[in-house]
């Protein structure tokens, strides 16, 4: 599976069990088009191997084309412009979003096994991540009824102002495979919560889950139409949705490389776009952090999820006088910590999700290898039963190495140092992205006045990957347009006119 990489063996790792009761799960799944579960026009399928379990068959959904997809934007089109959704009361709407979450929670175990097995999470961290999302629809479902429009009482004794917010229309919702269940339910219960109809098309490796996010909106009673969702790869499933002019919108995760394209598509007909794409958070560490609380956080933040993750703090800027304390610290951890097989229970982080992948992470660590950088630890994939990348950790990295620029989306951490805050802060800002960032000080004064001038969406003081429903998330530079989740999340998603009422006799124009 792993065939020229560079592999050893270190003692933290858990085997996976091939011989698990849970891996004998094949689901076989259809689309939710219009409320009806159907298969793909051509009845083509795209099957799903657990990444963990030596490429064991986990799962089977439609490959969809355009045939499907026009059936898809033409009914969510028509529950935007006859159905019920967008006109009922946001009391109504909610009420609904509240049983989602409710259904959610009730099924936590079987959507966080689907999680595990698809992408390879840890069984017990998918679980978390499940009941989160069930949080995520409930603060959603309770933010809409605050949902409103503005009004000027005082821009002229005959003249009134108001302000009507307004669902945005169709959107088209594109995900990537590493958090699918979590990145849905930062953006379908905001859409449809503003009265807007989706199509959502989550990734060809990891699609289980956004099916049966959709059945069990159906169940709840969102009206058919309003929630669909296609399976399939990008060019054909994803595409159209930015494509076919009776989307009014796209919101895209994912890729820097798709998501350009993606917004170019969109500006042709001048439409709405949404984009979080990739990241390089960096974690500055000062000298007075408290050592123990930030080397686990540097762990954490990099080998949550097998560092597949936009948010991951995947660049180490920490104070040369503590580096050495430092490093041993997260060594130390790198050393210790379970990662391996997604379904024990003890596992930290898991596989990674593709060969191709697995590949490409392992050429980051070469290339920083040659390019001058010390490996302390790990650097190699491990066992042939599954996709996994040893914990990696890096130090003497320059500014301008690839493993210090570009996103390497695996457990793999790159170390520079730092003497001055001012320093600290500008090789923070020397990225292309700006999706997230965190400052680890004791001094509170100090980390704050250095998170407001590091230039990320998402950010973290003495913490790291933290997250609620209330606080925004998205991206500076290229790391994306436009915020999701609190009350932007709904402001992403209306559109807001602005209505001039003359009362009284309106002054003439022309006395004739
Ligand atoms: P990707 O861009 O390859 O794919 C993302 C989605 O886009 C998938 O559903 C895919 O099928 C679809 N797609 C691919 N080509 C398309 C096309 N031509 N038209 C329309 N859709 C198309 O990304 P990925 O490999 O799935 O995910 C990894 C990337 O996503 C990383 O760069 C990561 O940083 C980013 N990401 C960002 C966030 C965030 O919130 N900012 C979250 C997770 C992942």
């Amino acid at each position: 599976m792993q065939g020229l990489l560079r592999m050893n063996s270190v003692p933290n790792f858990l085997s996976p069990d091939l011989t698990d009761s849970r891996l004998s799960r094949q689901a076989s799944y259809k689309m939710l088009i219009d409320g009806k579960s159907v298969a793909a026009a051509s009845g083509k399928e795209v099957q799903r191997h657990s990444p963990g379990h030596a490429g064991k068959l986990v799962g089977s959904w439609p490959e969809a084309g355009a045939e499907d997809l026009d059936r898809a934007i033409a009914a969510a089109r028509r529950a935007f412009d006859q159905g019920p959704w967008p006109r009922m009361s946001s009391a109504e709407r909610s009420r609904i979003m509240f049983r989602v979450a409710e259904l959610i929670l009730a099924r936590v175990d079987e959507i966080a096994l689907v999680e595990s097995l698809e992408v390879g999470k840890p069984i017990a961290q998918a679980r978390g991540e499940i009941e989160y999302c069930a949080d995520l629809w409930s603060y959603a479902a309770g933010q809409v009824r605050g949902m409103h429009g503005d009004s000027h009482n005082d821009i002229g004794d005959n003249r009134l102002g108001l302000v009507l917010r307004e669902p945005v229309g169709v959107v088209g919702i594109i995900t990537p495979w590493n958090f699918p269940f979590i990145i849905a339910s930062e953006r379908v219960p905001w859409a449809i919560g503003a009265g807007c109809t989706v199509v959502l098309k989550p990734s060809e490796l990891t699609s289980g889950t956004s099916i049966l996010m959709a059945e069990i909106a159906r169940d709840a009673g969102v009206p058919d139409g309003v929630f669909n969702v296609v399976t399939g790869y990008g060019a054909a499933a994803g595409q159209p949705l930015a494509e076919d002019p009776r989307t009014d919108m796209v919101a895209f995760t994912g890729s820097v490389r798709v998501g350009t394209q993606l917004a170019e598509l969109a500006a042709r007909q001048v439409k709405r776009v949404g984009l979080e794409l990739g990241g390089k958070g960096p974690q500055i560490v000062f000298a007075d952090a408290d050592l123990d609380a930030a080397a686990d956080g540097v762990a954490y933040g990099v080998y949550h999820n097998a560092g597949q993750c936009c948010i991951s703090g995947s660049r180490l800027i920490v104070h040369e006088d503590v580096r050495e304390a430092l490093l041993e610290r997260v060594l130390a951890i790198s050393r210790k910590i379970p990662f391996g097989d997604p379904l024990n229970e003890r596992t930290r982080f898991g596989p990674m999700i593709s060969p191709a992948h697995l590949e490409k992470v392992d050429a980051y660590v070469r290339a920083g290898e040659a390019a001058g950088a010390e490996l302390l630890t790990g650097g190699a994939a491990q066992s042939e039963k599954g996709l996994y990348y040893q914990p990696t950790v890096f130090q003497g990295v320059r500014p301008d190495m690839s493993i210090a620029r570009e996103e390497i989306f695996g457990p793999v951490l790159s170390t520079l140092g730092f003497r001055h805050a001012d320093e600290a802060v500008a090789m923070a800002n020397d990225s292309e992205f700006g999706l997230s960032a965190t400052v680890w000080s004791t001094n509170l004064e100090n980390a704050m006045q250095t998170i407001r001038r590091v230039r990320a969406g998402r950010c973290w003081v003495n913490s790291v990957i933290d997250g609620t429903p209330e606080l925004p998330v998205g991206g500076y530079k290229k790391s994306g347009l436009g915020r999701e989740l609190g009350r932007y999340g709904f402001d992403e998603y209306s559109q807001i006119k602005g209505i001039h009422v003359t009362l009284g006799k309106p002054q003439r124009w022309f006395e004739g």
